[in-house]
């Protein structure tokens, strides 16, 4: 088989690279170890902001985010049992987060992959990259039994913090930059209409809680465990239970329970290589970099990776020149430290770091103080939160 680009990954990273790279006549092939299905169903991240949902819908594949998407202009952030709104919308001139679930961006991206005629390999097995520090980047895999290998001019890695693409780099080209956190988020998606109509970010002297959403009957909701948790020792009782403390406010606000439909434990992890590029090999999105999810950056990181890395390929078919592909891990890295650094602030202020130090905590809720009072702390966390400039 032969293409153009070869992408390993149908994350929304691989995914929306092909669907960018189809519209400025561009072939490419995915190759995801995973069935349809599961990467259907694969609950993950669940906030766009403004730059991933103008882009999505610019490029065609808006239609039922528009229609079902949840537009969020202010977040809450909440501490000694009261909530301080964060308007957003006003603090950056109009701009807001819209809600809506991981995976149904990548349901609506491999539909309009197929309809186009586009190319997934679904379920492929044993998928290794060679020749890409040389003149014939190659894909080798196992499908349906078969070996296969797809020829191309450029490879795209795609394939997330654990895949094949990025540990396929000689040990010694790349840097990496690591930090892990000493506790996770214990997530659940219940069957409970979210008990406020934003996001309430929630700092307790127990730990961390989030109210989330995923649509007006499905609540998504988390809280700050250890990192070694085990999720059996947290049956539905407890994580109410939990969930009740950390979000209680003063006042007649009530948090809704309701069945829970999934849980898991998530680590927390800053994580950032350099260079994310290797000869012809590109990597994009969680296979280059990681931030912890206090954030919500990790989507839209890969969004904004595979935005510059789609121009980078048009320029090239389009002239035979590189400059854009050449500068791709500069211009991306200069994005990605600054969510990097927003996605550890908002962690280290809202987490328990050490249930013991009592300084600590007072010093996050003077800061949490400080910036529910300062217009111009707000201004900074709103911009950071629906999305710095692309460039
Ligand atoms: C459990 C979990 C929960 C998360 N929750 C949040 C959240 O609440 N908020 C937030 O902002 N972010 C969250 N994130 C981060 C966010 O989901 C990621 O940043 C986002 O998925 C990145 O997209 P991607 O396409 O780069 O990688 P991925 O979505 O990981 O896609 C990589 C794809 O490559 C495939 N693959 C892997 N190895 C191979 C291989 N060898 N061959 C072929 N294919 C391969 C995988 O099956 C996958 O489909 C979460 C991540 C995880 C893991």
């Amino acid at each position: 088989m032969r293409t153009q680009i070869g992408i390993v990954g149908a994350g929304p990273a691989g995914l929306l690279l092909s669907h960018l790279l189809h519209l400025q006549g561009i072939e490419s092939v995915v190759i995801e170890s995973r069935g349809r299905k599961y990467i259907e169903e694969r609950i993950r991240a669940g906030v766009l902001e403004q730059g991933t949902v103008d882009l999505l819908v610019e490029s065609g594949v808006g239609a039922r985010l528009k229609r079902e998407g949840l537009i969020h202009h202010g977040i809450e952030l909440r501490f000694n049992r009261r909530g301080h709104r964060i308007n957003m919308h006003e603090l950056t001139g109009g701009k807001a987060i819209t809600i809506y679930a991981q995976h149904e961006v990548v349901k609506d991206l491999v539909a309009a992959r197929l309809e186009a005629g586009g190319k997934i390999i679904f379920e492929a097995s044993g998928v290794g990259v060679h020749g890409f520090d040389g003149a014939s980047p190659t894909i080798r895999f196992q499908s349906e039994g078969q070996a296969g290998e797809l020829h191309c001019d450029y490879i795209a890695g795609c394939d997330g913090f654990h895949g094949i693409c990025r540990p396929s780099i000689p040990a010694g080209a790349l840097t990496e930059f690591d930090r892990v956190y000493p506790f996770a988020w214990l997530g659940i998606l219940a069957q409970a209409p979210p008990s406020s109509n934003e996001l309430i970010y929630a700092y307790h002297e127990r730990g961390f809680a989030l109210l989330s959403m995923r649509s007006p009957e499905i609540g998504r909701l988390y809280l700050q465990v250890p990192h070694d948790e085990d999720i059996n020792a947290w049956p539905d009782e407890r994580i109410w239970g939990e969930l009740q403390t950390r979000l209680a406010a003063d006042g007649d606000w009530k948090l809704t329970e309701g069945p829970v439909l999934q849980k898991g434990i998530t680590g927390m992890r800053s994580y950032v290589v350099e260079p994310m590029q290797y000869g012809k090999l590109f990597l994009a999105g969680d296979a280059a970099h990681i931030v912890p999810p206090t954030g919500a950056k990790g989507l839209n990181l890969a969004a904004a990776d595979v935005r510059v890395l789609a121009q980078g390929f048009a320029e090239y078919y389009a002239s035979g020149k590189t400059r854009v592909l050449e500068q791709y891990s500069r211009t991306c890295l200069r994005r990605v430290w600054k969510a990097q650094r927003f996605s550890w602030w908002m962690t280290s202020v809202l987490h328990r770091f050490d249930t013991e130090n009592s300084f600590d905590q007072r010093r996050q809720i003077a800061e949490l103080d400080y910036l529910t009072g300062s217009r111009a702390a707000m201004t900074s966390l709103a911009e950071n939160y629906v999305g710095l400039p692309w460039d």
